[in-house]
């Protein structure tokens, strides 16, 4: 067999840890793969690249992975139900769609124990995905977010749901959550919280721990849990565990996940 290709599509995507990933992934298990990044400006064309770049499987990542969902032939059903697709394989000239987003973000947060309520911050393309698993495994999820738009389809699936302005003037306070979860960008580039220190004061102190998404720096959000004595996670884990059950699509799941950890972890040492 030829030497498989795949990429990570995405705009940006120079920043990407996923090459470095599954390269050590593939050189570790001595499978004949080669992975790199590929700045997709336009997402109507995701189909024609791939095909046109002779590519095995590819990761999409922000802001084309409603693009990715669209080209797919077959989707796996979780990620028919989210319609947010972050992995795709070609198998005998059709594109397989997938979600693993949500299944590495759910093991992520297993090491916390006893976590029955969990509040999201933010309410974008990530917190689709993840807060639809999250209840699937027995979670109760509340979503808050700076703006109204956003929250009206979780609020059609039946979560619960606040704009900053309705939680603070909610007469049902003080409300407390297990665990709070930084879904939003607020703080990846910037130095900014991802809601008003009047409500993070309020669900931080209550809270057994606080997880953020962002990976490869402590954010604002982070720092804040911390000055509350709070166990606190970022999203490296999620990365990672996304990336493992990605690597397990492109190698027809030759390998475990288990056998596939070692190799992909090191990519964060490096
Ligand atoms: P989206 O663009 O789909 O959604 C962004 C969300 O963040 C919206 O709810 C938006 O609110 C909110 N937001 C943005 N800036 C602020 C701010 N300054 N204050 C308050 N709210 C803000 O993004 P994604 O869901 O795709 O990504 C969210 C985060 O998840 C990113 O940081 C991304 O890096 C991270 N991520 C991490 C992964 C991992 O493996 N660790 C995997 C995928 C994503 P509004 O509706 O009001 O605009």
């Amino acid at each position: 067999m030829p030497k498989q290709l795949f990429a990570i599509f995405g705009n940006p995507v120079s920043h990407s840890k996923s090459p470095l990933m599954h390269n050590l992934s593939f050189q570790g298990l001595g499978f004949d793969g080669c992975y790199t990044r590929y700045l997709l400006e336009d997402g109507a064309t995701l189909k024609k690249t791939f095909f046109d770049l002779g590519l095995k499987g590819i990761n999409i990542t922000v802001p084309h992975k409603e693009h990715a969902y669209n080209a797919c032939d077959e989707l796996d059903p979780f990620a028919k139900k989210v319609g947010a697709v972050n992995t795709i394989v070609e198998k005998e000239g059709k594109l397989y769609g997938y979600n693993t987003d949500a299944p590495g973000f759910l093991k992520a947060i297993s090491e916390f124990k006893d976590i029955k309520t969990v509040l999201f911050l933010g309410a974008g393309g990530t917190a689709q995905s993840t807060s639809s698993i999250l209840r699937d495994a027995g979670y109760e999820v509340t979503l808050l977010n700076r703006s109204s738009g956003r929250l009206e389809r979780y609020k059609d699936e039946g979560f619960e749901t606040y704009t900053f302005d309705t939680f603070i003037s909610d007469i049902a306070l003080p409300k407390v959550y297990d665990l709070v979860i930084n879904m939003t960008s607020a703080g990846l580039e910037d130095d900014s919280l991802p809601a008003p220190l009047e409500i993070l004061k309020q669900v931080i102190p209550t809270a057994k721990a606080c997880v953020d998404v962002i990976y490869g720096k402590e954010t604002p959000f982070l720092k804040l849990a911390k000055s509350y004595g709070k166990p606190t996670k970022d999203g490296s884990d999620m990365l990672l565990y996304q990336g493992i059950i990605a690597f397990e699509h492109f190698t027809n799941h030759q390998y475990s996940f288990e056998e596939i950890e070692p190799h992909m972890k090191k990519a964060f040492m490096l």
